[in-house]
């Protein structure tokens, strides 16, 4: 056991903590401190404090990184919680599996996957990461080895599958993955010119698209407003005649300030909007940038600078979704805030298994914001009554601040959820919604 400063992808909440490294899935939790609460970490790929638990234990799963079983022929994988995506992608693609969903990052544990129940651009086709859980086993602080699956513990399955680390760790997992016939996508960029074209494109491509998502310029005003790029996409049949050479760089290092303000955010947002001749731009695209854009940067979360970054991620239900993506992205242009990466994306029906999941039907909207202080906190404040007006929510994954009274709003289930919650497991994240009623 160590101290140690652990932090997660934003890095504005950072805390001091006693740390365990699980070394095998056979192992029990009689090492950690019993005075102290304990909270698994992955690859500390969430934006805010879910990951977090100040003052207690983290147990390390990165170390839980064995591959246990592959078939090929079925592409049923089982392998432990701290394999990333990254390492499965890996194996598999050669062998023409691909993961059935897969967020916008590679770098994340399967653990962490499940206890978020990530998401990813094909959520109206596949739903999400948990949809594609045969079974996993659940290490509780009893020293309990618990097999949980759709009839197996059918309900610490439920809880656990976006159960944000509260329920026990997940030490292993079996996964069905998708087969593909190549490693490329075939790939369209449509630049749309307002709201009401992000969601025609958005109706006629997720029938004949496997993977849709936008980017919106979040510093469009007026006849701008809502404007954006509309990416559409399907594994491609054949391989093109190219190689693939990866490109990966390091962002060098913690910007003394923040290079994302006002007039760089403008002067992006503008550029990148046009960055292509035609409305429409079509090219057959390796899964790694298609996927991935962002991992392409390591480290890139350094530019926000030494205060960190939050990211705001909503998803709004259908009926209201139109009239407040609109208002969300009125506030967000008149404050001057926001970020090059603003993310617009419909989520399909399919019913997430987990107790706490997050999409629902409807509209997401995912943006990254500087960390300005109380500024920002007055813009979230509206943003929430806008979210919360609409009878939406907030994304755990993404969160290092919402009030808990919209958490609970957000999910009525929660307390449901706290039956199943380890009596020794904590977040700073879960004191923080659910202990200021
Ligand atoms: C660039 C970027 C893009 C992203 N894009 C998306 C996206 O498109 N869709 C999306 O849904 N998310 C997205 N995310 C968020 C990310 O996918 C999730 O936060 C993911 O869960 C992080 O996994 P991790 O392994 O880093 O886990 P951590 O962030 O370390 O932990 C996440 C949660 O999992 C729990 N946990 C970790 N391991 C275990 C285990 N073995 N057993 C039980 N619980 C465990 C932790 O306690 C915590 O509650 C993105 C993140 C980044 C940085």
């Amino acid at each position: 056991m160590s101290k140690q400063i652990l932090s997660s992808w934003g890095r504005v909440n950072q805390y001091e903590v006693e740390t365990l490294a699980l070394t095998s899935r056979f192992d029990d939790l009689s090492a950690a401190d019993a005075g102290k609460t304990m909270l698994p970490y992955g690859n500390g790929r969430s934006y805010g404090d879910s990951c977090l638990n100040a003052g207690g234990t983290a147990l390390q799963c990165r170390s839980l990184s064995h591959f246990i079983d592959f078939d090929p022929a079925t592409g049923i994988l089982i392998c432990e919680a701290g394999v990333l995506l990254a390492e499965i992608l890996e194996m598999v693609v050669p062998q023409g599996w691909f993961l059935a969903v897969t967020p916008g990052t590679r770098f994340v544990t399967v653990g962490g996957a499940i206890a978020n129940d990530v998401h990813g651009k094909n959520h109206h086709v596949t739903g999400t990461f948990g949809c594609h859980v045969r079974r996993f086993e659940l290490l509780r602080s009893s020293g309990e080895h618990l097999l949980c699956a759709p009839d197996s513990n059918a309900d610490y399955f439920a809880a656990s599958i976006g159960g944000l680390g509260l329920t026990g760790v997940i030490t292993w997992a079996e996964l069905q993955l998708r087969r593909i016939r190549s490693p490329w996508i075939d790939a369209e960029t449509i630049r749309y010119t307002s709201l009401d074209e992000f969601f025609a494109l958005s109706a006629q491509s997720d029938r004949d698209y496997e993977y849709t998502v936008s980017w919106v310029d979040c510093a469009g005003k007026g006849k701008s407003l809502g404007r954006g790029l509309f990416v559409r996409g399907n594994h491609a049949a054949v391989n093109p005649d190219q190689l693939y050479r990866p490109k990966t760089q390091t962002f060098p290092a913690v910007a003394p300030v923040s290079l994302v303000n006002a007039l760089t955010l403008k002067a992006f947002n503008t550029l990148y909007y046009h960055k292509q001749i035609g409305k429409v731009s079509r090219q057959i695209q390796h899964y790694q940038p298609f996927f991935y854009p962002l991992d392409g940067l390591l480290e890139w979360n350094r530019l926000y600078g030494p205060r960190g970054f939050y990211q705001y991620q909503c998803v709004l239900p259908s009926q209201y979704g139109r009239a407040a993506v609109a208002e969300l992205l009125q506030e967000i242009a008149a404050s001057g805030m926001g970020s090059f990466l603003a993310v617009l994306k419909l989520c399909g029906d399919m019913q997430s298994p987990g107790m706490l999941s997050f999409p629902l039907p409807g509209v997401s909207l995912a943006l990254d914001f500087p960390n300005r202080g109380a500024d920002l906190h007055r813009l979230f404040t509206r943003l929430d009554s806008i979210v919360s007006t609409a009878n939406g929510r907030l994304y755990p994954a993404k969160d290092g601040r919402m009030p808990g009274q919209l958490f609970r709003s957000g999910y009525p289930g929660w307390q449901g959820f706290s039956a199943y919650l380890d009596p020794r497991f904590s977040s700073s994240f879960w004191r923080r919604v659910v202990e200021d009623i």
